[in-house]
């Protein structure tokens, strides 16, 4: 009857609920045994001057090297961390390992390069973020100016009062602020009146099919533009084809970043580019 039937659906509902659940809880408990185990490591994707073609900075991005399941994706378990606050550990993480990279290079001689940091809106929003990272740029004795957080426009539009302060604090320091994925918010632009940011990274879902889609490249251009003249820096992510290179240049966007020139690599890796395009 249509009534058992309810019930059937209303018990598969539930199984896939508590499968779900379990999975979460399980992925919980493994986020934390991978932090105390270091199954974490830093992957680096360079970021490139569209006028020189060196490199100018490095973007890090997580990867989890679980010992039975290879290596996971940021887009499997940051979301995980960020609902659990385990996010905060791994930012925490994230942001000393890239730095202490970053010492390494620079004693390498690469010392101007950048490194970029992904943060997630919950460790944003901590209200001594910004002693965090000044304790660690002193930690790690990298000049302010070389770090790059990448925040979205999620994190800054969750507490104007704190966010405004914080902001303002990082760029007191002289580190650098970006907005990731720009251009695919449902937020007004006013935050970036506002807001002290340096850096616009254009989202990478325009700038595939560049060829085909107008739309796309006209969107490219304007937010080039409104970068230039709100006077701060464009990067363009997601980068696969040499066509699209070839338009951000002419479009004059200042660097670039994607599969094109190369995908994240592994630290020995990215050394081998370094020496290669600084
Ligand atoms: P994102 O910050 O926007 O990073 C760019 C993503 O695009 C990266 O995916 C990168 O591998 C990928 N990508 C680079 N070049 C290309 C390209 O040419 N084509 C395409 N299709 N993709 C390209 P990934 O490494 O899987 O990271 C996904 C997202 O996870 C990141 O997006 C970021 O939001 C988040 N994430 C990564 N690492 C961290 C981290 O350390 N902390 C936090 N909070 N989030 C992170
Ligand atoms: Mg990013
Ligand atoms: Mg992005
Ligand atoms: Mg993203």
């Amino acid at each position: 009857s249509a009534k058992e039937k309810g019930r059937n659906t209303y018990c598969v509902y539930e199984d896939k609920m508590n499968e779900y659940l379990t999975e979460k809880i399980y992925m919980i408990n493994n986020l934390r045994k991978a932090l105390s185990n270091d199954e974490f490591e830093l992957y680096y994707q360079p970021q490139v001057c569209l006028k020189t073609n060196k490199i100018i900075g490095v973007e890090a991005l997580i990867r989890w090297n679980h010992p039975d399941e290879g290596l996971i994706s940021p887009a499997k378990f940051i979301p995980v961390a960020e609902s659990s606050g385990l996010i905060i550990p791994i930012g925490e993480m994230v942001l000393e390992k890239a730095l202490q990279q970053l010492k390494m290079w620079r004693n390498q001689g690469f010392s101007e390069l950048r490194m970029s940091v992904n943060i997630a809106a919950q460790h944003f929003n901590q209200s001594h973020f910004s002693n965090t990272v000044q304790t660690m740029l002193e930690k790690t004795q990298v000049p302010a100016k070389q770090l790059e957080l990448e925040l979205t426009e999620n994190s800054l539009l969750q507490n104007t009062g704190m966010t405004s302060n914080t902001l303002h604090t990082l760029r007191r320091l002289g580190v650098h602020l970006s907005i990731d994925d720009f251009g695919i918010g449902y937020s007004s632009l006013s935050y970036l009146r506002h807001f002290p940011l340096t850096t616009l990274k254009i989202d990478k879902s325009f700038m595939n099919n560049i060829n085909e889609k107008e739309k796309d490249r006209a969107l490219i251009s304007s937010i080039i533009h409104l970068a230039g003249s709100l006077d701060m820096k464009v990067i363009a992510e997601g980068v696969e084809t040499k066509e699209t290179m070839h338009f951000l240049k002419q479009e004059k966007c200042d660097e670039m970043q994607g599969f094109y020139f190369s995908p994240p690599l592994r630290a020995p890796q990215l050394d081998q580019m370094l020496k290669q395009y600084y």
